[in-house]
């Protein structure tokens, strides 16, 4: 079975950039009909919160990213890592005394001394082995005897990593540019690319989709794993999602937050639908489900360049969710009394493709049930322009007509006024919503009440 995961850190809320991650790892699990885990990576207790885990919960089951496997699903050992403390220590442990780790001394003066040095020879970070040469059972009594020590995983000195990326394909990393990296800290907490690893393969992962930021970290892992004889998941490293300046979408830069865009009335599936073709070219434009869009999911597809947010983007597949949401979902969100319960159902199905969300049902009921005055100054002056008697004439055959038949009614109003197409129905729909757009003029006619259309129409006139 495939098994994925989405593996956030609770250090703040879920935006458009993370939350893609979880989307394909979910769509992917799906797609081969597997299995979907969350698990929550606070091993890092200092960037950790707890109301930070349960808003990503709830973030993602409002989006319908349910999972198969972690929290409320399974106990806490089983998806949290500051659960499993003692399951690192255990595998750190293991890889020194296979001496395929070793302690660290180094102060942290001495190692920022020696990045300093680095730049200014403009060579990249790295650590240079300076306690790799210490005899294991020396070092190990240094530690015994209470001096902090971090443990670091001894890398490969000559060769290089190579591993097949699901989506940025053949991928070597010569060992000479890999230093050892921290997998222990000095207070035994272990270091995040450590417990990352290890838990993908103790909880039996195939598949990882994460961020392109992680892709210099998967040598490192795939050597861990390689030295504690554990199953390496296949690795694919999805590009970064940026803004309008190419800058990588963060908490603290310009990506919107699930809740704000929840706040602002954007519907979970308009979210889905438009980040499930952030860098995935699919063809279709509809509306899909999440089974549906797990179907066509295919990971060798995703783009490999940057993929820009697009507001504009996300504001079109808000509409289409808008146009199909059910009725039960929209009703709720009417809030005005204006409208007499019988003819919600009515109201709804009209202005709904007009909607962008569904707070805007109260402004169209009052548009459309509401006695106050919808002309806008623009539209008083075209009034003028026509003349009273344009408005009078419809007034009439309005009031006189026994059918609200749109297509004879329409010939009436035509006959009566001598206008016809839009001569006709833009001062009309103008004087009676205030607005340019909107829904079928006919059916507004047919829904409003007489006593709110002849108001409007008297106001035209006057
Ligand atoms: N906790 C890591 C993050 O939020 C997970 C990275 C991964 O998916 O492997 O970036």
């Amino acid at each position: 079975v495939v098994r994925t995961r989405f593996a956030p850190s609770p250090s703040g809320r879920l935006h458009i950039g993370n939350l893609r991650t979880a989307l394909f790892n979910r769509l992917l699990a799906r797609h081969h009909r597997g299995v979907f885990m969350l698990r929550v990576e606070d091993s890092d207790a200092a960037r950790s919160e707890s109301t930070a885990t349960e808003a990503l919960q709830s973030d993602l089951r409002w989006l319908g990213l349910t999972w198969d496997a972690g929290p409320g699903v399974d106990a806490p050992a089983d998806w949290q890592q500051s659960r499993r403390t003692a399951l690192y220590a255990d595998a750190a442990e293991r890889l020194r005394a296979a001496d395929s780790a070793y302690y660290c001394f180094c102060s942290v003066e001495r190692l920022a001394a020696l990045r300093d040095r680095q730049q200014r020879a403009g060579e990249p970070p790295r650590y240079d082995g300076c306690c790799a040469g210490i005899d294991p059972r020396r070092a190990a009594d240094r530690v015994a005897a209470g001096e902090p020590a971090v443990l670091r995983l001894r890398m490969p000195m000559d060769g290089a990593i190579e591993f097949t990326d699901q989506v940025r394909g053949e991928q070597s990393f010569p060992a000479a540019d890999l230093d050892d990296p921290v997998i222990q800290r000095a207070d035994g907490s272990p270091a995040f690319l450590f417990a990352n690893a290890l838990d993908d393969a103790l909880m039996g992962i195939t598949h990882v989709l994460r961020g392109e930021d992680h892709l210099s970290n998967t040598p490192r892992q795939l050597v861990l794993l390689a030295h504690l004889g554990l199953n390496a998941p296949a690795y694919g490293h999805l590009s970064l999602v940026v803004d309008e300046q190419d800058a990588p979408l963060s908490k603290r830069r310009s990506a919107p937050g699930i809740d704000d865009l929840r706040g602002r009335g954007v519907r979970p599936e308009a979210i889905c639908n438009y980040l499930a073709r952030l860098g995935n070219p699919a063809p279709d434009e509809a509306l899909q489900t999440l089974d549906q869009l797990a179907e066509g999911f295919d990971v060798t597809r995703l783009s490999r360049r940057p993929a820009r947010f697009d507001e504009r983007q996300l504001q079109y597949w808000q509409s289409l969710a808008m146009a199909q949401a059910p009725f039960e979902t929209l009703r709720p969100a009417l809030q005005t009394r204006c409208i007499p319960d019988d003819q919600i159902p009515a109201f709804i199905a009209l202005v709904q493709p007009n909607l962008q969300t569904a707070r805007e049902l109260n402004d169209w009921a009052v548009r459309l049930f509401d006695d106050q005055d919808v002309m806008t100054d623009a539209a008083v002056a075209r009034a003028i322009e026509l003349g009273p008697a344009f408005f009078k004439t419809i007034m009439t055959e309005l009031e006189s007509a026994d059918t609200h038949d749109w297509k004879p009614l329409r010939a009436r109003l035509e006959a009566a006024t001598g206008r016809r197409g839009g001569a006709l129905m833009k001062p009309l729909r103008q004087v009676l919503t205030g607005l340019d757009h909107g829904p079928a003029l006919g059916a507004i006619i047919h829904l409003m009440p007489a006593a709110v259309r002849r108001m409007r129409l008297q106001r035209a006139a006057a």
